[in-house]
């Protein structure tokens, strides 16, 4: 009998310091700091190193990554546990090291890069000396791969890049980017295309414009040029064809570290809109008192709890199955949830602070929006609502009958015949 919902004393204690230390250290950075990916900024090293070598000297630095890599070798449970108090501040996964793209790029040069890419690429990476851009979504569309045109076409030894990139996350501050491109047009789209390590400054790239995202402070999402970008066969990641598979499995393991950390967010929406409730009176009572705020604190504290448990659960199968293919059902549902779930519970949140709420002074339309991100950036809620359905589909069979078992006369039958009586 293994089901437990109870969490060892030892790691109990690792995530109360955490959840001290990004509530008192971490979370106020983002009040007086740009952007997390902006390791240049003179700022960043005066603020954010300091905690970073604390949370070293803690051992729980990119606790995502095995200790060959430096990081703690947690499973997706404990990471979980971690991540959730990772998503109350903005800049807390990078002073933990566990920041989305680097943190799946990082996975995947440790899983596919020659020696070569992992100390020219991913030491540093880990390090967080440099930040990376993953570019693979196109202008003329992302949900759907089929529609990709950037080519990177042989040229002696190596390979040149043509095309562009569309939403390249933090591609201003990158020092290399990972880029997917067609290299055999012949081949279907998840056998025809290779994945590349590209250094930023390499003649042929450009940042057609930085795209911003709401009322972000900084636009950090770039519409990138490839415009016949050389590089060496060296800088192929992993086979030729092996760009899908490759990209699937840094995006398994993404979208789950955001599911775990939109629960510290949707949780922070959450603790905001019981406190309001108990502090603001109106028509002579709290707005705790009221029937219909009632509701929307127990909605919200429903919705976050089964969330929670799916997303606990499926990070209990990842660390079981260790294959993401075997947890693709789950995660897709996870992914599927996680828009849905940040937006109901910052919507009310919003709508119980009243005109404060909607107001820049609050973060609730930020929480809104970013739900909005969460439902497109790796995939859309609709393709992953898909991946549910046919997966579940999978785990039945059509009836070749006229009438199906559950047909209660059909069923009726079947159990007079089993018990030899005669139906009523
Ligand atoms: C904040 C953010 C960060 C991102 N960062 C990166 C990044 O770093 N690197 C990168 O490569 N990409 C990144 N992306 C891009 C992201 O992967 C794409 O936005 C996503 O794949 C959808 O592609 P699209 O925007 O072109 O929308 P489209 O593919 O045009 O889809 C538009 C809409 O069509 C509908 N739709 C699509 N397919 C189906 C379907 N099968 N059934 C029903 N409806 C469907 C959905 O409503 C969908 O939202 C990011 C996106 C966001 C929002």
């Amino acid at each position: 009998m293994a089901w437990d919902f109870e969490t060892e004393p030892a790691f109990q204690a690792e995530l109360d310091w955490m959840e001290a230390f990004v509530r008192e250290e971490v979370e106020p950075l983002e009040y007086v700091l740009g952007s997390p990916w902006n390791i240049h900024d003179p700022r960043f090293a005066q603020l954010v190193r300091p905690l970073q070598r604390r949370v070293r000297e803690r051992r729980l630095w990119a606790c995502h990554l095995g200790p060959e890599l430096g990081g703690a070798g947690y499973g997706q449970v404990k990471l979980g546990l971690m991540n959730e108090i990772l998503g109350r501040a903005l800049f807390a996964p990078i002073v933990f090291g566990a920041h989305a793209p680097d943190s799946g790029n990082c996975e995947i040069l440790a899983a596919y890069g020659t020696p070569f890419q992992q100390e020219r690429f991913l030491a540093p990476l880990l390090a967080n000396e440099v930040v990376s851009c993953f570019a693979m979504t196109e202008p003329q569309g992302g949900a759907d791969p089929k529609v990709f045109t950037t080519q990177a076409v042989r040229e002696g030894e190596g390979w040149v890049i043509s095309g562009q990139k569309w939403f390249a996350s933090n591609a201003r501050y990158a020092d290399f980017f990972i880029v997917m491109a067609i290299t055999d047009p012949a081949a279907s789209t998840y056998q025809g295309m290779s994945m590349f390590v590209v250094p930023a400054n390499t003649p042929g790239i450009r940042i057609i414009r930085n795209v911003g995202v709401a009322d972000d402070p900084e636009a950090t999402h770039a519409y990138l040029e490839f415009d016949g970008v050389h590089v060496g066969a060296e800088y192929m990641l992993g086979a030729p064809g092996e760009a899908f598979a490759i990209a699937q499995v840094r995006l398994g393991g993404g979208r789950v570290h955001h599911a775990m950390r939109v629960i510290g967010q949707a949780q922070k929406a959450l603790d905001a809109l019981c406190e309001r409730a108990l502090s603001r009176t109106t028509q002579g009572s709290l707005l705790s008192d009221k029937q219909m705020v009632q509701e929307k604190i127990a909605d919200a504290w429903i919705q976050l709890e089964q969330f929670r448990l799916l997303v606990m659960r499926t990070a209990w199968r990842i660390d079981k199955f260790h294959d993401y293919q075997k947890v693709r059902k789950d995660i897709a549902a996870v992914k599927a949830t996680m828009p849905k779930v940040l937006h109901d519970i910052a919507s009310s949140a919003l709508q119980v602070h009243g005109s404060i709420g909607v107001s820049t002074e609050m973060p609730f339309v930020g929480l809104i929006v970013r739900a909005y991100q969460m439902g497109l950036a790796d995939g859309p809620t609709e393709v992953h609502k898909v991946t549910v359905a046919r997966q579940l589909l999978r785990e039945y069979e059509a009836c070749a009958e006229l009438f199906p078992a559950y047909h209660r006369p059909t069923a009726a039958a079947a159990a007079a015949e089993k018990f030899r009586m005669v139906p009523e």
